[in-house]
């Protein structure tokens, strides 16, 4: 069976709900969510702590809480949701092939929004060596276990990383009985806000291990415990624990992307897009963590509803300004930088801002942004750059670009 849709939006977190909900509430078209998990939510759904909804909804609420609203606001706008639903593949006419309970269907859209959002890379794609034992989790992944099934883990836990997120897997061991005895980072400093690193080791009583590495997971059908190198002597000890939770080292759910043939960005590894989320596919656009590895919900869901905008006016048939776009990269220590390309007569991109992602700690960031080695922008920008957490620069920087001339390369 096909089912015919006018636009149809690939993952319900929150960057696809909140361009579900702005678009069947501005436009006329039929606007199909199909997201491939039992419930609707995105990540927010098993993140049940306070920290979601300030930016796009003015308010501070637990991340269940926050996915509820984004699915009552999409529903209520008219949107229609299709859960327990996975899009597997692309048809040779362009329509999407979908896999649920129902068996195997077509969904046959003309505009299709990726926003399959980011994971965690697990242990095996960070090549820790040592055993197979049960015990070893991603954030994701843990709370999963925890919030959705209600299931136990250990009682010790090692927590790889020290960026929000890993406070986030903290935060989720104390609730489910586990204490956490070590935050592994290789950095000089926790990649987190000095605010969550204090609270976080007054509130958890769990002490951060800079400049160090995971070498080892031990255990045969258990974890049992790791072996952690200090980078600054390369002396190896071992910390005793049944539980191990790898967190951050993002990277895109971007299978989909792949399959269709659109061109990804080196940095992000999301599909390559402009300011306004155009992947280089006809008719495809893409927002969220898949674009961006990752920013905050709220981030991601202001992110959707930029992309809504442009979804619209492509809809009405408005024609937007057409090759001659520049790639924007970033130098070390920049990892990623997104959107990826600045296409002159385009709006900004959502908050006017440019994501980035850096390799190490800048406190007093001086960004410098060069087009065929001509400087075409100089600031300093007043917060620092930290791994571990975007790094948001004004989009201005780039707009004085020739879009006759190379890529525009933005160094710090
Ligand atoms: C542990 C943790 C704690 C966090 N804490 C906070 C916080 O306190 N505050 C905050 O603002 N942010 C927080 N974040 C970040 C926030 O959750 C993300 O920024 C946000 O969920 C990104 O939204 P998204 O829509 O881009 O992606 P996601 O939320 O990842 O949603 C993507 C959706 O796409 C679906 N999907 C993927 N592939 C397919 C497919 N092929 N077919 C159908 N569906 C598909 C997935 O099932 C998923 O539901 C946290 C993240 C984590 C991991």
């Amino acid at each position: 069976m096909t089912i015919t849709t006018d636009v149809a939006i690939i993952g319900g977190g929150p960057a696809g709900l909140t361009a579900a909900a702005t678009l069947a509430s501005r436009t006329s078209a039929r606007v199909l969510v199909l997201e491939r998990e039992q419930e609707a939510g995105g990540i927010p759904r098993h993140s049940d702590h306070p920290g979601y909804g300030i930016r796009d909804k003015r308010t501070f609420t637990t991340g269940p809480r926050y996915a509820r609203r984004l699915v009552r606001e999409a529903l209520d706008a008219g949107a229609s949701l299709l859960t327990g639903t996975m899009v597997t593949s692309w048809g040779e006419d362009g329509s999407l092939e979908i896999t649920s309970p129902r068996g195997r269907e077509c969904v046959s859209a003309s505009v299709v929004v990726l926003a399959t959002g980011a994971r965690e890379r697990p242990r095996p794609a960070r090549m820790i060596p040592g055993g197979r034992p049960a015990g070893v989790f991603t954030t994701g992944e843990l709370q999963n276990k925890i919030h959705l099934h209600h299931q136990e883990v250990g009682t010790r836990a090692v927590v790889v990383g020290a960026e929000l997120v890993s406070w986030s897997a903290v935060m989720t061991l104390k609730e489910a009985g586990c204490r956490t005895e070590l935050l592994v980072t290789r950095h000089d400093r926790p990649e987190s806000y000095a605010a969550f690193n204090l609270g976080g080791r007054a509130m958890f009583r769990a002490s951060v291990a800079t400049r160090s590495r995971v070498t080892q997971v031990l255990g045969r059908t258990r974890v049992t415990g790791v072996e952690i190198e200090d980078l600054r002597t390369g002396v190896r000890r071992v910390v005793e624990c049944d539980t191990v939770v790898f967190t951050g080292d993002w990277i895109p759910d971007h299978e989909l992307a792949r399959s269709g043939g659109i061109t990804l960005d080196r940095g992000t590894l999301g599909p390559l897009v402009d300011s306004i989320g155009r992947t280089d596919r006809p008719g495809v656009f893409a927002a969220g963590n898949l674009v961006h590895p990752v920013d905050t919900a709220d981030v991601a869901a202001l992110g959707g509803a930029h992309v809504a905008r442009a979804v619209e006016k492509h809809l009405d048939g408005v024609a937007f300004p057409e090759g001659g776009a520049v790639p924007i990269v970033g130098a070390a220590p920049f990892i990623w930088v997104a959107p990826g390309l600045y296409q002159p007569g385009l709006p900004a991109p959502s908050r006017g801002r440019l994501e980035t992602w850096v390799s190490e700690h800048v406190r007093v960031p001086r960004v410098t942004v060069r087009q065929d080695g001509r400087v075409i922008a100089r600031r300093t920008i007043p917060w620092p750059a930290s791994p571990g957490r975007v790094f948001r620069l004004p989009w201005d920087l780039v707009t004085n670009a020739d879009p006759t001339a190379g890529s525009v390369e933005i160094s710090l």
